[in-house]
């Protein structure tokens, strides 16, 4: 036996933590594998990146980013007392705080979110029934220990409601907050279709929800819909089938994952899904969903009559554009952004993340955020430019009984 402890690796595309204590099973790799013995084309189970794009891991103190912050050529902005302020806790909000403090250890930093803000992986809600993990233990690290760790005002539970550029102010629900520099990580929320009522389906666009469909759906095997069968519907249909739970996953389209060619990803999916509790239903539209009881009932445009214990709406995102609008921001079916400096059409205002499009495309993977954090801190920074480029990454399919690595596409949706 090895007397070197066990590390952490960061996959730097998705921020996917390999633990070498832990292992990653499913895709071989046995508790106790090293770095050094993982094979070279073995694929981060989240983004389908190699090792080659894995580092050694570990929290950045706020001691180490200041020696870092140190270490590089003096940051030549001047901050006004107001500093950053940054809407949004979840991955896109504390990138951003951990590329500025790399630059700056002094600039105060203010993050407002509308939850806690704890730290988490959100790809990894997709997989988290087939990874034994409680959906109660998915926090990495709680917002408030983040903010210490970074030296961040934290304003959670905090909603963002107007922007008055002319004084530089964000009015939120605890009163008004100053900035020098805003920068927009507020993310996308699930667009439903006017026949799935909101109070009738789940929606899993974070931990919080996540939390509570999994306690609803309880350990007895439940019958859900799915409707919309894109990554995240067909992720989650494949997650919560090997839970046990009785899946009918409903899609426009007539295969799932319509977005790549149906002999590339749909086709072999339903072959490899043969074996679970999963019925596709292509070509199909909700007419209206109904509570009954303590269950609900599904009409299609077809005639088809489902019954469900829950309902999951996995149907799409849209950017919420009240803020952007409140700023008259340029708005492209997202906040408008140029791809040099990721700056909004007002230049004290910038934004990365799933809220963003640039040259009308929104990207809502993982992997872009972190080089999008980088090119705003370098703008805010006033340091040498570091242009964000979009590129299409290939796209991990995280269906554990068929993980796929796709070609990405771009999308607008
Ligand atoms: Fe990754």
């Amino acid at each position: 036996m090895s007397a070197i402890p066990y590390r952490q690796y960061i996959c730097h595309a998705c921020g996917y933590l390999y633990d070498e204590a832990l292992g990653d099973p499913e895709s071989g790799l046995m508790a106790g594998t090293r770095y050094e013995d993982i094979p070279n084309d073995w694929a981060c189970p989240l983004c389908g990146v190699t090792r080659a794009d894995f580092s050694l891991y570990e929290a950045p103190s706020l001691d180490a980013l200041r020696a870092q912050a140190a270490g590089d050529a003096p940051v030549k902005a001047r901050h006004g007392a107001a500093g950053v302020v940054i809407v949004g806790g979840g991955r896109a909000g504390w990138q951003m705080v951990e590329a500025l403090r790399a630059r700056d250890a002094h600039v105060p930093i203010t993050l407002v979110s509308a939850c806690g803000a704890d730290v988490y992986d959100k790809p990894l809600l997709s997989v988290a029934v087939a990874r034994g993990l409680d959906p109660a233990r998915m926090v990495r690290e709680t917002g408030t220990d983040a903010a210490r760790r970074l030296s961040v005002r934290l304003l959670a539970h905090t909603r963002a409601v107007r922007i008055c550029p002319d004084t530089r102010t964000l009015r939120t629900t605890r009163g008004p907050v100053r900035y020098d520099r805003l920068v927009l990580a507020h993310g996308a929320q699930a667009a439903l279709p006017p026949t799935l009522p909101a109070r009738h389906v789940w929606r899993v666009n974070h931990l919080g929800a996540y939390q509570k469909l999994r306690a609803a759906l309880g350990d007895a095997p439940k019958d859900v819909v799915i409707v919309g069968a894109g990554l995240v519907g067909s992720e989650l249909a494949n997650d919560l089938a090997l839970g046990g739970h009785r899946i009918t996953l409903l899609d426009t389209q007539t295969s799932p994952l319509a977005r790549w060619p149906s002999d590339q990803a749909g086709q072999p999916l339903l072959d490899a899904w043969k074996a679970l509790p999963i019925t596709f239903l292509g070509g199909v539209q909700v007419a209206s969903v109904e509570k009954l009881g303590l269950r609900y009932r599904i009409i299609t445009t077809s005639g088809q009559v489902l019954e469900a214990d829950q309902v999951v709406a996995a149907t799409g995102l849209v950017t919420p554009s009240r803020l952007a609008s409140s700023a008259a921001l340029a708005w492209e079916q997202g906040i408008a952004v140029e791809a040099e400096t990721l700056r909004t059409s007002d230049a004290r205002i910038h934004a990365l993340g799933d809220c963003i499009t640039v040259n009308g495309q929104a990207s809502r993977f993982i992997e872009p955020i972190a080089r999008q954090a980088r090119t705003i801190a370098a703008d805010i920074g006033g340091a040498a430019p570091v242009p964000y480029v979009p590129k299409v990454a290939p796209v991990r399919v995280k269906t554990s009984s068929l993980p796929m690595t796709l070609q990405g596409i771009a999308f607008t949706g």
